[in-house]
């Protein structure tokens, strides 16, 4: 009882201390929530104020981005570097660019980033970064002059034992390509393990594009094996069309499951026959276009639908790989209707609250991202591995990583659960590992 008082007056502390800030304060009580049986068996961690200090970021980078666009006018961005926590790593974490990207924003996802890493079982600590920046219809000149003028502020604070961001949304090999670019002219040190989503040509790892949807579905089919059950056969739904979703599409086609949906921003498209990836891989990575284009290209029996929601699409397996707060109750309570078996988030807290509650309620299996998603980071602590020795990893011998990895962080989640009696409960499972790994580490460093 005590615990969840003094979990609940430091929520409301944050709150306090972050205004305006929704989806940090989300990701904040969603973690918090889970915490209190973890205070309650170490008591120590509430007297080293370990809650109140992972909560608040060791540093906070603003900076301003000026560039010039195609017109010859000059353009100014606001952008963000976190980093948040330390313990385990240098801080580890991509870059966004969206228009939706603030502060509390780069916090939320940073704040998740600790816990990921952690589970990771691999030595990163946590931070996030990115601008408001909308690459949406700019040139490709347009997005070098944007990612030099970035990373001509960010080069400063940045380095393979200190930050090693990498992509997120809005940032592929492409942009990643010219922030290397500029950081190597800048420093002239060819530090390899400073970025990581390279292209494969200088210093990226194979599996590191895969491995983010590659991830979400080994975990979606161990978390199916609990239940006796695979991916063979089962309709599938993802949202989304980027790198995560992509991938995570491939690998579940690989299992035998068929994905029967996905989506961008404009809507999204129905294919009963299976989606067709080397068509989508066309329209969105090649051409950068809308997946409308999806269905005007391909076979009867596709549908568009314009802004639609893909989450009414009935499935058995859904896996939300778009963006934050993409899938709500209403959402949720459709999927839940359609005989729902499995909800894997591949996007970092797609679902609401109100989302998880419903899944959670009604028995759904639902991996939260911060374990479901953990593979593209992961895979870039493989590729931080591969620059520090200057080796390069076969396809085979990576992707056996990777799935050791998804393995793992599956377990432990499921062993976390059972021993505080929650057997099923991945939020808890993900949540308490997490925090605990990070905890000790702080504990051991004493009040730094
Ligand atoms: N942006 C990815 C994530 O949300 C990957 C970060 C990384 O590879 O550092 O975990």
């Amino acid at each position: 009882m005590h615990n969840t008082h003094a979990l609940e007056a430091l929520r409301e502390d944050v709150v306090r201390r972050n205004p305006a800030e929704p989806e940090f304060h989300q990701a904040v009580t969603e973690v918090l929530d889970t915490l209190a049986p973890v205070i309650a068996r170490h008591p120590e961690y509430a007297e080293a104020k370990l809650l109140e200090r992972i909560c608040e970021p060791e540093r906070q980078i603003i900076f301003r981005v000026p560039w010039v666009d195609d017109q010859g006018t000059v353009q100014i961005n606001r952008a963000f570097r976190v980093e948040y926590n330390s313990a385990l790593g240098p801080y580890k974490g991509g870059l966004r660019f969206h228009p939706s990207v603030n502060l509390g924003v780069v916090k939320f996802l940073g704040f998740e980033q600790i816990f990921k890493n952690a589970l990771s079982g691999l030595p990163i600590g946590g931070g996030k970064g990115g601008a408001d920046f909308d690459p949406k219809g700019r040139s490709d000149n347009e997005i070098m002059r944007f990612c030099q003028s970035f990373m001509t502020e960010l080069y400063r604070h940045i380095g393979e034992y200190t930050d090693v961001p990498a992509g997120d949304i809005g940032v592929g090999a492409r942009e990643v390509g010219y922030l290397f670019g500029q950081y190597k002219r800048i420093t002239n040190r060819y530090e390899s393990g400073v970025l990581t989503g390279k292209g494969l040509g200088w210093g990226g790892a194979r599996v590191r594009k895969e491995a983010t949807g590659y991830g979400a579905v080994y975990f979606a089919e161990e978390m199916l094996a609990t239940q006796g059950r695979s991916l063979e056969g089962q309709q599938v739904v993802v949202s989304g069309s980027g790198n995560v979703a992509i991938y995570a599409m491939e690998k579940v086609h690989q299992l035998g499951g068929r994905v029967v949906a996905c989506s961008d921003s404009s809507g999204y498209v129905y294919d009963p026959a299976g989606i067709d990836l080397e068509l989508l891989r066309q329209i969105k990575e090649v051409e950068r276009g809308r997946i409308g284009l999806y269905a005007e290209r391909k076979r009867s029996g596709t549908d568009f639908v314009d802004g639609g929601s893909i989450w009414s699409v009935p499935c058995q397996v859904a896996l939300p790989c778009a963006t934050q707060n993409e899938l709500d109750e209403s959402a949720a309570r459709q999927l839940v209707q359609s005989g729902v078996l499995a909800v894997v988030e591949g996007a970092n807290m797609p679902c609401t609250p109100e989302a998880v509650r419903n899944f959670r309620e009604a028995g759904v299996l639902f991996g939260p991202g911060k374990a479901a998603n953990a593979g593209g980071v992961a895979t870039s602590a493989l590729e931080m591995q591969q620059n520090a020795s200057r080796d390069s990893w076969s396809f085979e011998y990576s992707e056996q990583r990777l799935r050791d990895i998804m393995i793992d962080i599956h377990r432990s989640c499921d062993e976390t659960a059972r021993e505080y009696g929650q057997p099923g409960d991945y939020v808890l499972g993900a949540n308490v590992t997490g925090f605990c790994r990070v905890a000790d580490a702080m504990l051991a460093f004493g009040v730094i």
